[in-house]
């Protein structure tokens, strides 16, 4: 679907956008997405990437890529919590970064930057583009439920209007939100910023940009985007969401994806399998993997299941439990990587045992695939809760990895009528998806109105 095909650029000058993602899956994926949107449209794309999970320029012929000398690829394989990588990151980057952009703008092969669009986790953004007089846009990648949340949970607390204790009970309701204190994300950090100053940074970052480019749609979270627009953010937000379906078959995946499940899905029956993927992050357990393993043989459901090398602690790979391949060898497959998009499209899936990392918890509704909520860090814990208490499309797992639990769980989405329920209002959802992305509707026009920010400049 290319349901923006006829949006294009009305201008004789080419303008050139710099883009900047963040070295992470879930972050690459949109910001490539965008770029690759936008270069359809008429513009000229320059990456500036990190050499940590660089892109790989072959799968983007059209782009023009500078790699930066920032830090090695396993500079963040030792640091203690996500909130140091980040602070090193914004520290490491700055200064390649001006450099790479001062050489661009002085020699680069493809003229004047006209805008730099860069990932929100990046901060030290501003100053650098300050300092060049170039027009910044942010783009978010997590859900405008958690910038949300994010946002206005700490001003009501600031203000006394709600107030979380260290002594609060994890299963408390926050009033006027659909969370318990546990779907707050909490934030310790051992770097060298405390975690205030990170989210102060980011949020001024958002803040003082030009624009904030959102991968969400209006028909899914419209609470949140009002509150976004009430708030009258300071600078102009674009719902551009779901970048991905704009688009399909952007190539990016870091892993290569094992396309021969595709086949092994052609033979299962409509909706019988469950896929069970943790993203790119996440890891577990080698306990974990044994109540997974458990939990899906039990349950009798067919699954395609993703175990990324590396994802489980102390191990490269994992043995799975005696007896269990032999249990499961009929209706199951494991594998490293997989093609997400298509897997999630394809009909034989039923079911999304996930993280839910915003992309995957997009993709799932945007494919009409409910869900299975293992939520791991970040925003995660706020997308499942909204998955499951809003929207109504998934199941929490409350309780870790309990094989009990999961094979309880997984019946109750693949086989039982609150399942077909919930099928049915994903099924909804993902109409509003594709509705928000036909000409003159919401997605759509959000879109047009970036494009049109950007030529204006
Ligand atoms: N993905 C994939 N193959 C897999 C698992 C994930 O291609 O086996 C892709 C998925 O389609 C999504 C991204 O990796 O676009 C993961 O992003 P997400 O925000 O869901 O989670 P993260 O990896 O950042 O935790």
């Amino acid at each position: 679907m290319e349901a923006s095909s006829d949006i294009q650029i009305q201008s004789m000058k080419v303008p050139h956008l710099v883009i900047l993602p963040a070295p992470f899956q879930g972050h690459i994926n949109p910001m490539l997405q965008l770029a690759s949107l936008l270069h359809s449209k008429g513009f000229s794309i320059t990456v500036i990437h990190s050499q940590i999970n660089s892109p790989n320029p072959a799968n983007f012929p059209n782009f023009h890529f500078e790699p930066m000398q920032d830090v090695s690829n396993d500079a963040l394989s030792y640091v203690p919590d996500p909130l140091t990588a980040l602070s090193i990151l914004n520290d490491k980057c700055q200064t390649p970064f001006h450099d790479t952009l001062s050489r661009l703008l002085s020699d680069g092969p493809h003229g004047p930057v006209t805008c730099i669009i860069a990932d929100e986790l990046f901060y030290f953004t501003k100053a650098i583009a300050d300092q060049f007089k170039l027009p910044r846009i942010l783009l978010g990648t997590t859900s405008a439920s958690f910038y949300t949340t994010m946002a206005f949970l700490s001003l009501l607390q600031q203000n006394g209007v709600i107030s979380i204790t260290a002594d609060a009970q994890p299963n408390t309701l926050i009033p006027e939100t659909p969370l318990r204190i546990k779907d707050i994300p909490v934030f310790s950090t051992e770097g060298p910023a405390t975690s205030e100053q990170i989210w102060a940074n980011i949020l001024n970052a958002i803040r003082s940009s030009l624009g904030y480019i959102m991968n969400t749609f209006d028909g899914l979270e419209l609470d949140a985007l009002v509150k976004i627009r009430q708030d009258r953010h300071p600078t102009p937000v674009f719902v551009v969401g779901p970048l991905y379906k704009f688009l399909p078959g952007t190539l990016n995946s870091l892993l290569t994806q094992d396309y021969s499940c595709m086949a092994w899905l052609d033979k299962q029956a409509p909706q019988s399998v469950i896929y069970v993927s943790f993203g790119s992050v996440a890891s577990i357990d080698k306990t974990d993997v044994e109540e997974i393993a458990w939990g899906l043989a039990n349950s009798e459901q067919s699954f395609l299941w993703v175990i990324r090398p590396g994802s489980i602690h102390g191990h490269d790979w994992v043995e799975l439990p005696e007896g269990f391949e032999e249990k499961t060898q009929k209706r199951g497959r494991i594998i490293k990587w997989a093609p997400q998009q298509e897997v999630l499209a394809h009909p034989s899936v039923g079911g999304f045992w996930t993280h839910n990392g915003w992309n995957s918890t997009l993709e799932s509704i945007c494919e009409g695939v409910p869900m299975l909520c293992s939520p791991y860090l970040w925003d995660q814990n706020v997308n499942a809760r909204y998955a499951s208490h809003v929207w109504r499309v998934g199941i929490q797992l409350e309780n870790g990895f309990d094989r009990n639990e999961i094979e309880r769980a997984v019946r109750r989405l693949m086989v039982e009528i609150e399942g077909k329920e919930m099928r049915e209002r994903v099924g909804a959802l993902k109409e509003n998806a594709m509705r928000g992305m036909v000409k003159g509707a919401s997605s759509y026009k959000s879109l047009q109105s970036l494009i049109d920010l950007i030529m204006s400049l």
